[in-house]
């Protein structure tokens, strides 16, 4: 029997709160309280994304799994031990918020630990063989968090922690992350960015989030010199620019790279009803760009994929972005259709756009030697 795909979910993440906000805005002077969800890192994208996949009946057909909270020691691998402190004492003491635009509530450490924990679950498993490949809903996300300060709705840096472990268990040694999220993973390009073992790569909407943008031209430093590489897009981008950079810069960048496993910090804010970004993704781009994925995987490390939640916060649409990748990792196709899909498909940028788009990635792909 082959392998399955595994699910790493725990609902302890969902209730992470991150307080009274409208989208963004904290509560208060011209910000009226919100009636709904409020701050856009809501559970709802989550949690209906994990709804979807059971009532469509995904769910009963992957190999269902919960996991630990990650260690202290798991968290110290990665972070400083001061903002370790500081960030449970916030939380013990009722929540705040100790960085850039990240909120939390009470008992948010313990949360972030379980987010982490899924991610090194999921890691930990697709090593040790167990499944085929492995998707983690964590939850608070983890790109934009740095060593020592939270940022972006981000905690902990779940997946160095994950790969941190699993180095130290495992001792692999050459871990590609592929962050799909809109915004630019700047937290785990800090991370990694004097190591040449950790190949960040990070595709994103040029200048969105967060100030103080990192672009192209920062590629690593020291021995991690070339083993970073941002691919910013152009506002607007759709299906077509995200397939043409993974095609002509992600995939032979990695193939140079030879990975023995890739983490994909999956955001699905790209898609074109995100309220915090403005690129034109649909379910089938994150579809496609998994099976991108998978085959790179398929020929450098025997399969071996991880992909771990990141942002993503249009209620309605998520769910089918998610569900559309979790089909493609285990290759089951369910009755679901995106209901969204040709509304978006219909706004699509159109072909100089893309001629223009294709010519900066071109250029980047010829200064990669690619
Ligand atoms: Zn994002």
């Amino acid at each position: 029997m082959t392998r399955p795909t595994a699910f790493f979910f725990d609902e302890l993440c969902l209730w992470h709160t991150t307080g009274q906000h409208a989208l963004t805005l904290p509560v208060g002077g011209w910000v009226q309280p919100p009636s709904g969800a409020g701050h856009a890192e809501s559970p709802e994208t989550k949690r209906r994304f994990k709804n979807l996949m059971d009532v469509s009946g995904l769910s009963r057909r992957l190999a269902l799994r919960g996991a630990p909270p990650a260690t202290e020691e798991d968290l110290r691998r990665v972070h400083d031990p001061r903002y370790l402190e500081r960030f449970k004492a916030a939380s013990d003491a009722g929540g705040g918020e100790i960085g850039d635009t990240a909120p939390f509530g009470a008992g948010s450490y313990e949360i972030a630990k379980m987010s982490a924990g899924l991610a090194l679950a999921a890691v930990d498993a697709v090593l040790a063989g167990e499944y085929a490949n492995a998707y983690a809903l964590s939850r608070p996300p983890g790109h934009h968090c740095l060593a020592d300060r939270a940022m972006g709705f981000c905690l902990l840096a779940n997946i160095p922690i994950a790969i941190e472990a699993a180095k130290a268990k495992y001792g692999i040694e050459r871990v590609a992350v592929v962050d799909w999220d809109v915004h630019h993973g700047n937290g785990t390009q800090s991370i990694y960015y004097e190591r040449p073992d950790v190949f960040t790569i990070s595709l994103h909407q040029d200048g969105c989030f967060p100030p103080g943008y990192s672009g192209f031209p920062d590629r690593g430093a020291g021995a991690g010199l070339g083993a970073n590489l941002n691919v910013p897009l152009q506002p607007g981008g759709g299906h077509a620019e995200y397939l043409y950079a993974m095609q002509r810069i992600v995939v032979p960048a990695l193939e140079r790279f030879r990975p023995e496993l890739i983490v994909v910090a999956s955001g699905f804010d790209a898609n074109a009803v995100d309220p915090l970004a403005r690129m034109q993704a649909h379910s089938e781009t994150f579809r496609a760009m998994t099976t991108a994925m998978m085959e790179v995987a398929d020929r450098h490390c025997g399969g071996r994929l991880v992909i771990v939640h990141e942002g993503g916060y249009a209620e309605s649409y998520v769910p089918f972005c998610g569900h559309a990748v979790v089909e493609q990792l285990s290759g089951i196709r369910t009755g679901v259709e995106d209901p969204m899909l040709d509304f978006i498909r219909v706004q699509q940028p159109s072909e100089v756009f893309h001629a223009f788009q294709r010519g900066l990635i071109d250029d980047m792909a010829r200064a990669l030697d690619l």
